[in-house]
C-alpha cells in the first residue's frame, strides 16, 4: 500500500545519508516542513537539479507506514520524483545573496514545527526568495528583515514597533533619534528612556536609527513585494540584526546554536550581528 502525496516546495537542506542516499528538508505549500529520503540520489540522475538547495520543485513522496518504520523516523517520507518548477538562478550564483537566502532557510528550518501546513508563511517565504533573486545586494537585508518580522508574527512573538515600551511615545516622533531594542522584553525604548536608565544596569540593547525604523515600518502592513526600498544598507542590517536578536530570545529553536549563515554573511562583508 502506497500513500503518494504531491506538493510544491523549496529545498532548504540536503544531507548525504549512507553511501548513495540523500535526506532533504523541504518547505512545502500544503505539508509545511517535511523530511524526504531520496534513495540512490547521489548517482542516479532522476532527481537532477530539482533536489539542489533552493530549488523550487514539484515533489511526489510516499508516506506508507512500513517504510517509515524501517527508517526509524516517523517523519521521513520517501521521495518518488522531483521536477523543477522554477530556478532562482541569481540567488544561487551570487555568494552574498546566497548568504541572505541561507539565513531565511535556516530561520524556517529552526523556527517552524514539522509537518504543519503554514500556507501563509510558505507564500511569504517564496515571495521573499523571489525578491532576493531580483533586487540588488543593498536591498537584501531589508527584504530579510521584512520576512523575519512576518515569521515572528506567524509565531505570535513579534516585537512592538510603534511606541516606546516605557513611556509610550510614538517611536517615529523624532526621526533623528536612536532607538534601543530590549530583546528580552519584546519592545523598543525611545532615546530619552534608554539614556535615563542606570548605566550600571546590565541590559542588552540593539541600537537603530528611528528614521530607518519609520521608513521600514509600512512594510509590516504591506505585501512583502512592496517593502520600502532605498533604506541605507547599514540601517537595514541594523534592523535585521535587532529583529534577529529578538527572535533568538523568543524562538526556542534559535537559542541552542548560532546560525551558520550569519558567520557566512560576515565573511562575505555583510555583518548582521
Ligand atoms: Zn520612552
Amino acid at each position: 500500500m502506497h500513500e503518494i502525496r504531491e506538493d510544491i516546495g523549496v529545498v532548504l537542506k540536503k544531507q548525504r545519508y549512507r553511501e548513495r542516499d540523500v535526506i532533504l528538508t523541504a518547505f512545502t505549500e500544503k505539508h509545511g516542513l517535511v523530511a524526504l529520503f531520496a534513495p540512490n540520489a547521489i548517482q542516479s540522475k532522476r532527481f537532477t537539479s530539482a533536489i539542489e538547495l533552493l530549488a523550487v520543485s514539484r515533489l511526489r513522496f510516499d508516506s506508507k507506514k512500513k517504510f517509515l518504520q524501517e527508517l526509524g523516523d516517523d517523519a521521513l517520507h520517501r521521495l518518488e520524483s522531483a521536477d523543477s518548477v522554477y530556478e532562482l538562478t541569481s540567488l544561487t550564483s551570487d555568494p552574498e545573496k546566497l548568504g541572505y537566502a541561507s539565513l531565511l532557510s535556516e530561520l524556517v528550518v529552526r523556527s517552524l514545527p514539522r509537518e504543519r501546513p503554514l500556507e501563509e508563511v510558505y507564500r511569504v517565504f517564496g515571495q521573499a526568495l523571489k525578491l532576493l533573486n531580483e533586487v540588488s545586494i543593498e536591498e537584501c537585508a531589508n527584504i530579510a528583515a521584512s520576512f523575519l518580522f512576518r515569521l515572528l508574527q506567524s509565531l505570535g512573538v513579534q516585537p512592538s514597533l510603534t511606541r516606546c515600551g516605557q513611556c509610550a511615545t510614538p517611536l517615529g516622533g523624532d526621526t533623528g533619534a536612536e532607538l534601543y531594542l530590549m530583546a528580552a522584553h519584546g519592545h523598543w525604548l525611545c532615546e530619552s528612556c534608554a539614556k535615563a536608565r542606570d548605566p550600571r544596569e546590565n541590559f542588552t540593547a540593539k541600537l537603530i536609527r528611528a528614521e530607518a525604523l519609520v521608513t521600514w515600518l509600512p512594510s509590516v502592513l504591506l505585501p512583502i513585494r512592496q517593502t520600502p526600498r532605498g533604506i541605507a544598507a547599514n540601517d537595514s542590517r541594523a534592523l535585521l540584526g535587532a529583529l534577529l536578536e529578538h527572535a533568538q530570545f523568543h524562538i526556542s529553536g534559535l537559542q541552542s546554536q548560532n546560525l551558520s549563515s550569519l558567520t557566512y554573511l560576515k565573511e562575505m562583508g555583510q555583518p548582521i550581528l
